[in-house]
């Protein structure tokens, strides 16, 4: 079979690899000059690691992701340190990340709180249900089971930052699939990100997969006699197509969908993210923590700071600090209309309140990444709003983030729904 897959990111890739070593023919549509999709990564010329435009890690739990790393021969370069996550509480920072700093954390104070908030933590990790889960918000559940206290402390912040007008909106099953999969130990690839994609896409190269940058699909179409149509500047034929876009971009390069079908992915919701990278002179975290939880009440600008130096080294950067302000958003946000220089300003005051000490003239160059299409919203009952991945038309497919609840949105997710289509077009 002739098959195209539009995309080159995780998803797209993973497909790629099965469906060629199952002997078809493949071909990958990329609209960007570099593979890696949202995961991807740059590189300033005296760094030896790319860095990811937004900050990327994996779980020890992320297992079709370390499957195929094994499948393709690299699972030695897979590395998993552990960096310090915190909670905010009274202006200070707390580390966060096993059951002990947990017990230790003042912000639940020592009595009943405390006792709450282990219980639920206990239970989300032991129970399977997450279908029961998704018939209410995550707000109701945790304001009943956490309590109001717990929930307002711990929970809410991470809500309303991920999920801005719709956190009481988003089911119980979200946070399930969150606090399941986490692990302590945080995992990445050495060199970057950016590196793994164009390693596995040159893997791809080698199996016979032909991969075209730059190469933006503006229309597919089915037409009886001669099976699927692929617009990208020229007119090409396939047998089978996958699309790993996002849905509405699904929707616009495929208008002959059926109603039920195209109206199941335009009522998706999702939130976008604007994420400002910072090169350092300096340590901005001397405690040498990774990743601030920030309740955005406190009048914090972003909603996560994360020194990704405090995670690898800064030696894989020339000694630069690699230091990132992000924030999830609606589409029409100021974020996303404001010049790098305006979003600077605006972000900068909040770096003293990580080391009083921060200067400007600590920073080397900032880089501004925005995306329209960071995080999935998921509502109530949310299983069945899922468009199927074998769509109503014959030898359309479609798998993208927001069809892998109830587990988030992530490289591992991505990689999984990849390969599932793959089998579905083996089929
Ligand atoms: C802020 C942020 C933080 C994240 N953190 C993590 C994390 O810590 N860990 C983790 O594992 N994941 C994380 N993710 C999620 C992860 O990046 C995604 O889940 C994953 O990369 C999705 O892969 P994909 O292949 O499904 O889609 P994408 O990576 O979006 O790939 C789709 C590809 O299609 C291409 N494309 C779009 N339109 C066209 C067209 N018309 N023609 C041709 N090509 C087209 C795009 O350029 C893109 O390369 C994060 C994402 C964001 C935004």
């Amino acid at each position: 079979m002739k098959i195209a897959i539009i995309g080159a990111g995780f998803g797209g890739m993973a497909a790629a690899f099965d469906l060629q070593k199952a002997g078809h023919q493949v071909t990958i549509f990329e609209s960007a000059d570099y593979v890696g999709g949202l995961a991807s990564g740059f590189k300033e010329p005296h760094w030896d690691w790319s860095v990811e435009k937004f900050y990327h890690h994996w779980f020890q739990t992320d297992k079709p992701m370390l499957d195929l790393i094994r499948d393709l021969g690299w699972d030695d370069q897979v590395l998993f340190p552990r960096p310090m996550t915190v909670m905010y509480h009274d202006g200070q920072f707390y580390p966060f990340d096993s059951v002990l700093k947990a017990l230790l954390f003042p912000g639940l104070g020592f009595g009943l709180d405390k006792i709450r908030f282990g219980f639920v933590g206990l239970f989300l990790r032991l129970t399977n249900n997450w279908k029961t889960l998704e018939k209410v918000t995550a707000d109701s559940w945790m304001m009943k089971w956490a309590g109001k206290n717990v929930y307002e402390k711990m929970w809410k912040p991470l809500l309303v930052g991920k999920f801005g007008p719709y956190y009481k909106d988003v089911n119980m099953a979200w946070m399930w699939a969150r606090i399941k999969a986490r692990t302590t130990r945080l995992g990445t690839f050495q060199g970057g990100f950016q590196r793994f994609a164009d390693m596995f896409a040159e893997r791809l190269r080698l199996m016979g997969v032909e991969i075209r940058l730059q190469a933006r699909v503006k229309f597919i179409k089915r037409e009886p006699a001669k099976g699927w149509l692929i617009d990208a500047d020229w007119i090409e034929s396939f047998d089978k197509i996958l699309v790993t876009t996002s849905p509405n971009l699904m929707a616009k390069i495929c208008p002959d969908l059926p109603d039920g079908y195209l109206r199941g992915l335009l009522n998706l919701k999702s939130m976008g993210a604007v994420v400002m990278v910072l090169s350092l002179k300096q340590q901005l975290s001397e405690q040498g923590y990774y990743w601030f939880n920030l309740p955005k009440e406190e009048g914090y600008p972003f909603l996560a700071l994360v020194e990704h130096t405090n995670f690898v080294s800064s030696e894989n950067f020339g000694g630069d600090h690699i230091v990132y302000a992000g924030d999830y958003l609606q589409e029409g946000h100021e974020y996303f209309s404001m010049g790098d220089k305006e979003l600077l300003e605006r972000f900068l005051p909040a770096l003293k309140k990580f080391n009083p000490g921060f200067d400007k003239n600590w920073v080397k160059k900032v880089w501004v990444f925005k995306t329209n299409y960071a995080q999935p919203v998921p509502l109530l009952n949310h299983s069945k709003n899922i468009p199927s991945i074998e769509t109503p038309i014959e030898g359309l497919y479609f798998a993208s983030m927001s069809q892998v609840y109830p587990w988030d949105r992530g490289t591992n997710f991505a990689v999984e729904i990849g390969r599932r289509a793959a089998r579905l077009m083996l089929k």
